[in-house]
């Protein structure tokens, strides 16, 4: 099979604000899609950017006392801990706010007008005579001219649900100024959608198969709807923060038209900057052009208008290819609430990651709902509990754990070849692994991981039929033991193929245990031949973890004593730098064992023991807005996720020395909650009780060959 070509991208969050869980549960599909297409050898550019123009941006900024850029640059300074958070695997990321998007929107825009596509028209508008700029319909706001309800916007009314337009209101006022705006006319620029040849076009680029049913229904009914296509009004007047229209003085591209083309400006700035060499060594350009690669983007339900009718169109009248295909989602809801964009409830996924749940629960999670279908699909608390601990511990790791327990007794992690076993046979993985192929394609994620989970159980009903507990008993018995013992790890192989694009980073465990490298498709059909010594994998979802997740006041996880004796935030990390210390903390958390302790401060073996102190790796450290003391250290202490700790010694090092180091951190420190996020963990340093004495703050560095996770007692 040659290898497929594919340019994918995610819709572009608008740079106003932090992720919510809605653009985690786009990313968290689109990555899946693409780690299975990298999985089956094929080359992926998948990129986005940070939605940067518009009127909110603008009014955001000039709110804040600052430079557009700068807001749009403070948003983009926060993504990536949280896309690597949730690993998901962009190549590229950019903004709409750059060079490449200038250049690509003005030559759209110069290929559309040479085409006859556009329009100039004068249209009257409200204008903020105090703001000295035309209002947006959301910055207007009055008396609904149906119904009479105060306090309504310039488009719909919320108490009727009247659609109108804002010279209609009565009494209008604009939300900025509280001024009354007054009518005045500008000229426009219009993308004559309208056009026959783009109606054409459209009407066989949407109803040609290639859409999802109910999005192919929809733009059919813009297409044939009474009033047709409209032209789409693309220009916005100064004061504006956006993209100068070529040869208008004061005129800007309305951030929808740049918006999409913001996808080409980050492939392009991808390939300017070297990223795409490896894979093709063909230009930005003609990589583009290439009829054989494919282009596709992830996007949700409320934006189909602009990418299944503005967006092919513009790049068809351009010059350009078209996209291949629009995968659209529907929305999430938390426990049936819907989750909206404007009102920000629900779940947030900085705080799921600063908690420090595991990120591939809810990639598991999102994976287990999600149908190629346009459907809103439900967080549900006790539905994700019981779906993770269910599949995930009580399926999948559960056949490695059981395993391996006698394949390391017996056999030194040697197995039994599999493949002329009847029972191998029987299970058929190429036939579900080609199943499981085809649902990845197609976006039917749900269908995937239960056929996966379907393979499983017959594992585990093999696994407990052959009865190893008492095969483990007869000595003569050791070739049936080490027999079903090698199909179960061979089926454990398989599992960790399949599940690999939802959970990468269990997948790298899983490898290291099986001993295998990186698995690729067609491992699922070979086994093991020996494995490690089976470490722990993965653990069950605390309820705690839930609520702290769903109620924003509870303390990050239920250990309430160790949380309410915090020391003053800024403090508790910064002081903790004698490891006497650390355990003097920790046990004082646990009213049981600090009554265990002596009257003159000698603690037990036992007691000592109660600290889980650990090696862990420095992964990345950063200052910390709005303290002198602190560092923000994440650390690989070998658990599947990263740890956040908060920790004093700023005064002592530079966030770049500490990049790459291994040291010591109590790892059973019930997780503390400040004010600038929630510390999981403390590292161990050393240094005088009283800072007059000097002699500064020092690290602790385990020995070289000391790796991650190590426990030190
Ligand atoms: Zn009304």
């Amino acid at each position: 099979m040659a290898a497929r070509r594919l340019f994918v991208t995610t819709a572009l969050p608008y740079a106003n604000g932090s992720f919510h869980i809605g653009h985690f549960m786009e990313y968290i599909q689109a990555d899946i899609w693409v780690r299975f297409q990298r999985m089956r050898g094929h080359e992926v550019h998948f990129v986005c950017a940070d939605d940067a123009h518009g009127a909110p941006i603008m009014l955001k900024a000039q709110a804040e006392g600052i430079a557009p850029e700068a807001l749009v640059a403070r948003i983009a300074a926060e993504r990536p801990r949280y896309l690597q958070g949730f690993l998901i695997s962009f190549d590229h990321w950019h903004s709409t706010h750059s060079p490449e998007n200038t250049e690509l929107s003005q030559s759209i825009y110069r290929a559309l007008k040479a085409n006859g596509l556009i329009d100039t028209r004068e249209i009257e508008q409200f204008f903020d005579p105090v703001k000295g700029m035309f209002l947006p319909d959301r910055y207007i706001k009055g008396e609904c001219p149906k119904c009479g309800a105060q306090d309504q916007y310039g488009d719909a009314c919320e108490a009727c649900g009247a659609v109108y337009s804002p010279t209609e209101l009565r009494n209008p006022r604009s939300t900025l100024s509280g001024a009354t705006p007054v009518l005045r006319s500008s000229e426009h620029f219009f993308f004559r959608l309208s056009d026959p040849r783009c109606v054409d076009f459209l009407r066989d680029w949407t109803q040609s198969g290639r859409l999802q049913p109910e999005v192919a229904n929809k733009a059919r009914e813009w297409l044939d709807g009474e009033r047709g296509l409209g032209d789409w009004d693309i220009s916005r007047d100064e004061p504006y923060f956006g993209i100068p229209i070529p040869d208008a003085p004061g005129k800007y591209f309305y951030v929808w038209l740049d918006a999409p083309i913001g996808y080409l400006a980050s492939l392009k700035h991808h390939f300017d900057s070297g990223g795409a060499a490896r894979l093709t060594p063909q230009g930005f350009e003609a990589f583009l052009a290439d009829p054989t690669v494919e282009q596709y983007h992830f996007i949700g339900k409320d934006i189909i208008y602009f990418h299944t009718l503005f967006w092919p169109a513009m790049l068809k009248f351009s010059g350009r290819k078209v996209p291949d295909n629009i995968f659209v989602h529907g929305f999430i809801t938390v426990s049936g609430d819907k989750m909206s964009k404007s009102r920000g409830t629900g779940i947030s996924p900085l705080r799921y990651l600063d908690i420090g749940m595991n990120p591939e629960w809810l990639r598991y999670y999102i994976a287990a709902k999600l149908n190629p279908h346009v459907e809103d699909i439900d967080f549900n608390p006790d539905d994700f509990i019981a779906r993770v601990n269910a599949d995930l511990v009580g399926k999948y790791v559960n056949i490695a754990s059981r395993a391996s327990n006698f394949v390391t007794r017996f056999f030194d992690g040697h197995l039994a070849d599999v493949s002329a076993m009847p029972a191998w046979t029987e299970l058929d993985a190429a036939a579900v692994s080609g199943q499981i192929a085809q649902c990845y394609e197609g976006r039917d994620f749900g269908r995937a991981l239960r056929l996966a989970m379907e393979f499983a159980d017959r594992i585990n009903q093999a696994f407990d039929a052959a009865r190893p507990w008492e095969l483990a008993k007869d000595d003569s018995r050791r070739a049936e033991l080490q027999a079903v013992c090698s199909l179960c790890l061979a089926g454990f192989q398989a599992l960790t193929v399949w599940l690999k694009p939802v959970l990468p980073a269990l997948a790298v465990q899983a490898e290291r245990f099986l001993g295998s490298g990186p698995l690729g498709w067609d491992d699922a059909q070979r086994a093991p031949s020996v494995v490690g010594k089976y470490q722990h994998l993965t653990t069950r979802v605390d309820p705690r973890l839930l609520e702290a997740l769903i109620s924003p006041d509870a303390p990050a996880v239920a250990d309430k004593p160790a949380a309410a004796s915090g020391k003053p935030a800024g403090k508790s990390a910064a002081a903790k730098t004698a490891p006497g210390e650390a355990a003097a903390g920790s046990s004082a958390a646990t009213p049981k064992a600090a009554g265990n302790a002596q009257a003159d401060g000698v603690i037990g073996i036992d007691e000592f023991s109660r600290v889980d102190l650990r090696v862990a790796r420095i992964v990345a450290a950063e200052t910390v807005e709005g303290s002198d003391k602190l560092l923000r250290l994440t650390l690989d202490c070998g658990e599947p996720q990263t740890r956040t700790v908060f920790s004093g010694i700023r005064s002592a090092y530079a966030p770049e020395q500490l990049v790459g180091r291994l040291t010591v951190m109590v790892a059973n420190l019930a997780p503390r909650k400040m004010k600038f996020g929630v510390s999981q963990g403390m590292v161990l340093a050393a240094g005088w009780d009283d800072p007059a004495r000097g002699g500064g703050i020092h690290l602790l560095d385990p020995q070289a060959g000391a790796e991650p996770g190590m426990r030190i007692r």
